[in-house]
């Protein structure tokens, strides 16, 4: 193994703002690109757009992009950039939606792939007793829902926000409320299309090259480019009947939560979130929640007090809403939420689905999107939920209005562990994101300064307490913190790359290998 790592050059202590393989390559060698025969082609300016990302805060220059028309391009483009050999410094990133916090779908001086131009073959829904639809991996989950309800049907597990990529979301996890009984996006898929850093065109299953399919999956693009992937659909309802509820007491509230997600004929979506030191609380939660009795709601104050909202959703279609009313009902009357807070709404699958989207367009509108995001998303085990509560809830975090602080549980048996993705040793743990904005160079409590040190605060107390945690969508800058993240995995996942992609081309922007030169 030692000289496996040696041969991929593992980065080693150094902060990642600059990155040490930088800059272009000669312009022989980037004019070998355009003489590649290609479906699609190559761009040479207008590179900005790919040096971007949600995050907003690292901006790292590709010297091209290559807009796919087929998975041949990508094979080709990777093949070629192997035989420049070590003369060349060319990486490689697959560029989703380019929704990463930190950089990691940028390629500095490299050659970035624009996946959502890669739309051949269309999207095909294949209904059966099994229905799953085959899908491009730079296709949005929101048109893959649009096209799977033409047939009443729809994908099982998803993200809270649609416009990411399926390459982008099944390189990480891919986690919302649905997860606790259907697992992450990368429990929900069939089988793969994979290039990989070898320029080879990879079928990949459970039962076909399993070991780059669980590699692939959670991978954080080490291992190869994902052209297709197969994904796992269910019947769709028309209809969702949206319920939010609040609690005073951490610990009514984590029981709560614990208990519907693992109830019987419970509820078929569950997340949370915190209030801290907030009036006028519903206006400004995060979505397009409206609740049935807006008077109510509205006169709902939360006094400055630390509240934890539960949050879930029962599907249903119009026939059925006596009796999805019945089973609601039974399932409220068990929980200890206060009384006086029931807060309910009836909405359309799609709407609710796209609730963040809808968010989204209210903040473009004040621009209020393109912000710096130093979005921090932890999974802790159950065990210890109580002593982060404690500490960042009651201490760290004096209020919430710098962006939403999500809070729900997951059951470990949902997740296979053959994936790369890793997450903590317990049967439960809890997905904690603190969804924080900046306003731009301000230096106040709003301000990136003051988020980066509250985040930096809360991992130092998780690593001074041995919390256990590990890092959803991980950014990690030296060798060392890596190698810690995956734990006892960190071998395979070394090896993995030994076999896939030996010269450390793929997505350099994780700052996890370095290319060989
Ligand atoms: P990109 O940012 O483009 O890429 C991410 C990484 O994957 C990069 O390393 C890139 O090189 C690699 N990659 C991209 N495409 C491919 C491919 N085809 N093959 C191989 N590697 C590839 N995540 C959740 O799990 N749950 C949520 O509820 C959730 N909500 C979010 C809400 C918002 C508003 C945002 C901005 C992000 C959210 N995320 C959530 C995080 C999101 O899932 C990840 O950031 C995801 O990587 C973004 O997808 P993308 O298509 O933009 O990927």
């Amino acid at each position: 193994l030692s000289c496996i790592t040696a041969r991929i050059n593992l980065y080693s202590n150094l902060p990642f703002t600059i990155p040490s393989v930088s800059g272009s390559d000669s312009p022989n060698i980037l004019s070998s690109l355009k003489t590649l025969t290609l479906d699609g082609y190559f761009s040479f300016d207008e590179l900005h757009h790919a040096a971007r990302d949600f995050g907003n805060r690292y901006q790292f220059l590709p010297s091209a992009i290559l807009r796919p028309k087929s998975v041949s391009d990508i094979a080709t483009t990777i093949k070629h950039i192997l035989q420049l050999g070590p003369s060349s410094k060319l990486t490689i990133a697959a560029r989703g939606h380019g929704h990463s916090l930190q950089g990691q779908a940028q390629a500095h001086g490299g050659v970035v792939i624009n996946m959502e131009s890669l739309q051949e073959p269309k999207m095909q829904v294949h209904t059966g007793e099994l229905p799953y639809v085959d899908v491009s991996g730079g296709e949005l989950w929101i048109n893959i829902l649009h096209e799977s309800l033409k047939y009443g049907l729809a994908p099982k597990s998803w993200t809270d926000y649609l416009h990411l990529t399926v390459g982008g979301t099944l390189s990480n996890a891919g986690i919302s409320g649905q997860a606790f009984r259907h697992g992450p996006q990368i429990s929900n898929v069939y089988q793969l299309e994979v290039v990989t850093g070898k320029g080879e065109v990879v079928s990949c299953s459970e039962k076909q090259n399993a070991d780059l399919f669980h590699g692939v999956l959670g991978g954080l693009g080490q291992f190869g480019i994902i052209a297709r992937a197969r994904i796992a659909l269910e019947p769709a309802p028309k209809m969702v009947k949206w319920i939010r509820v609040l609690y005073s007491d951490f610990s009514m509230f984590t029981r709560d939560q614990e208990y519907l997600i693992s109830a019987e004929n419970t509820f078929d979506y569950i997340e949370g979130f915190v209030i801290i030191n907030r009036t006028g609380l519903l206006n400004n939660w995060r979505s397009f929640f409206n609740p049935q009795d807006p008077l109510k709601a509205s006169q709902f104050k939360s006094d400055g007090r630390t509240l934890f909202c539960l949050e879930m959703t029962k599907n249903f279609n119009p026939d059925e809403t006596d009796v999805m009313n019945q089973e609601v009902e039974s399932l409220l009357s068990q929980l200890n939420y206060i009384p006086s807070t029931l807060f309910a709404s009836e909405v359309s699958y799609v709407e609710f689905l796209d609730r963040v989207h809808m968010s989204e367009i209210k903040l473009r509108s004040k621009g209020l999107w393109e912000v710096p995001h130093p979005w921090l998303n932890l999974l802790i085990p159950r065990s210890r939920i109580h002593d982060f509560a404690e500490e960042v809830f009651g201490k760290i975090l004096t209020d919430t209005s710098n962006g939403p602080v999500l809070i729900y549980p997951l059951h470990r048996s949902k997740w296979d562990s053959r994936t790369s993705t890793v997450i903590p040793n317990e049967d439960i743990f809890y997905l904690v994101a603190f969804l924080s904005s900046a306003v731009p160079s301000s230096t106040g409590t709003d301000g990136l300064e003051h988020i980066l040190t509250q985040n930096k605060r809360i991992l130092d107390f998780c690593e001074t307490a041995r919390l256990g945690i590990k890092q959803y969508l991980p950014h990690y800058t030296t060798q060392e913190e890596w190698r810690a993240h995956f734990g006892p995995r960190w071998e395979t996942f070394v090896q993995r790359k030994s076999a896939y992609d030996p010269l450390a081309i793929l997505a350099p922007g994780q700052k996890i290998f370095r290319k060989a030169i």
